[in-house]
């Protein structure tokens, strides 16, 4: 596995183990879809079973000595290569991720480039200081910290970001010493290959990664029990998050679960109502709202209920839905039936809870749209908190407007929730603002800003329900991926 062409027959996609394709031991093949046009298939992947994994395991044990001992400079300028390569790869790596999940195009170009910025960004903590010297008590001695790795880390990973989210997995987990076995979507399966191909011909070595292709409740589950892998670090939805967690705990594996959000944009009396909206719309239905930071709740203020409403209104019904391949399309499809679903599932469970459909949330009325699980953006009117749209994670193109009548019911509102991943609020008021960054339980807090595009080199996570309150990204992944060891020594 090479490459994904467009309008080629499926390609085969085989695991990636001990520097090697190979196909899965049993032979079997599960298909990876593109949902802009029903019963494409993009790609037949590896239907793993835990004869592979334990190969991979192995594989990734067998290469950590070696790992371990290179210096992080050589590590690092393993990553970038391995970055030179997927940027150089932007449109293969974007077209394939497009026919897989349907984001548009230049979205998913975006996102490779920043899978080869992560890449860079660990790549130069390989050159950074990973510990402290501490005054001891003792003057003959030297007291200081340093970090080791954990061993063979595990990861798991989503469709929905299926480049960013594993390298930013992965790119600490290697340059911190560690190796690596993946297990990314089925969805995007051959986008995970072209991931993986970057990291082979960069000439990392036989075992240092390794990805394992297969249904989520043998891989996955097999990788969180696995007694071979000494950390797991999962992203996706707080179903399968907990399952996970629970695996890892009962066999005493250090463990990061990134889930689910129902993340709320507050706008103020005072805001610029025009950014507001472009940022609701940015936020919320970029990515067909498939985002884990998208904006799901929009909490107005009584004074400008009305007119952000109706300037809402007018962008989202402008907004062009159609195949993410297509250089006019705003907004791609679902990313799989499931997802269809599951949208339309919320959609109609909105309408029956007495929430007042404004636009949107059904089929598009373009014929040409008919055979892709396409959704018009919804919008939904007079939402109140209790509905099943205002409290569950939609994973889809759908906004749910809620009016408040002053900034601390906004707040309250923002924080009536079980998630606590990202939080916004467009204001001109300083105190406002202040009172918003104390007050609301996340762990990204937004002012001016949508809920979604966050920076590579900042902590990332979320409070409550959204994470195992660990951090990803940035300098917060050391903690993750290494082991403090203090040492003293005396002469
Ligand atoms: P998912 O939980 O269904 O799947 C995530 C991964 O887990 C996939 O690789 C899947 O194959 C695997 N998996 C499935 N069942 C498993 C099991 N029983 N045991 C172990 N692994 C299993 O999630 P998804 O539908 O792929 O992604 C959407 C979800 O991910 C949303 O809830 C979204 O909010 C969340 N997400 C969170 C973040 C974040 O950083 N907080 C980022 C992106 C997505």
């Amino acid at each position: 596995m090479t490459a994904v062409h467009e309008n080629q027959d499926a390609v085969t996609i085989d695991n990636y183990i001990g520097g090697d394709w190979r196909a899965p031991a049993a032979g079997e093949r599960m298909p990876s879809l593109n949902p802009a046009k029903r019963g494409e298939v993009v790609g037949m992947a590896a239907a793993s079973d835990l004869t592979d994994l334990d190969e991979a395991v192995k594989a990734a044990d067998a290469a950590l000595r070696a790992w371990r001992k290179l210096t992080g400079a050589q590590r690092g300028a393993l990553l970038f290569k391995a970055a030179d390569l997927l940027e150089s790869r932007m449109e293969t790596v974007g077209r394939a991720m497009t026919r897989e999940m349907g984001k548009t195009l230049g979205e998913a170009k975006g996102e490779t480039a920043r899978g080869a910025a992560i890449l860079r960004y660990y790549a130069g903590e390989g050159m950074r200081p990973i510990g402290d010297v501490i005054p001891s008590t003792d003057a003959e001695a030297l007291m200081f910290t340093t970090r080791a790795p954990l061993g063979v880390v595990g990861v798991i990973s989503p469709w929905n970001f299926p480049v960013a989210i594993p390298v930013w997995k992965m790119a600490p987990a290697l340059i911190y010493g560690n190796t690596v076995v993946w297990k990314p979507a089925v969805e995007t399966a051959a986008t995970a290959a072209l991931v993986m191909q970057c990291f082979h011909d960069a000439g990392f070595s036989a075992g240092v990664v390794n990805m394992v292709l297969g249904d989520g409740a043998v891989i996955g589950q097999g990788i969180a029990a696995h007694p071979g892998i000494h950390a797991v670090t999962f992203t996706g939805s707080n179903r399968v998050g907990k399952q996970v967690g629970q695996a890892a705990l009962a066999r005493g594996a250090k463990y990061q679960l990134e889930m689910g959000g129902k993340n709320p944009i507050i706008v103020a009396a005072d805001a610029d109502l025009d950014l507001a909206v472009d940022a609701t719309i940015s936020g919320g239905l970029r990515s067909t709202g498939q985002k884990c930071t998208a904006t799901s709740r929009v909490i107005v203020l009584s004074g400008v209920y009305e007119t952000f409403r109706e300037k809402l209104l007018a962008k989202v019904k402008a907004l062009r839905v159609g195949d993410g391949l297509d250089a006019e399309t705003w907004l791609g499809p679902c990313a799989s039936a499931k997802q269809y679903e599951t949208v339309m599932r919320y959609i109609n469970k909105g309408i029956e809870e007495g929430a007042e459909l404004l636009t949107g949330g059904k089929q598009p009325d373009d014929p040409a749209l008919s055979e892709g699980y396409f959704v018009a953006p919804a919008v939904f009117d007079k939402v109140t908190p209790t509905m099943t749209i205002a409290r569950e994670e939609i994973f889809g193109p759908v906004l749910a407007l809620i009016e408040a009548r002053d900034m601390a019911e906004a707040i309250a509102l923002a924080n009536d929730t079980e998630y606590g991943l990202s939080a916004s609020l467009y204001t001109r008021d300083l105190g406002s603002a202040l009172s918003f960054i104390q007050e609301t339980d996340a762990g990204l807090v937004r002012v001016n800003a949508e809920t979604a595009g966050v920076e590579l080199q900042a902590p990332f996570g979320g409070m409550k329900g959204s994470s195992s309150h660990s951090r990803e990204q940035g300098q917060a992944a050391i903690e993750f991926y290494t082991s403090v060891k203090t040492v003293f020594m005396k002469p």
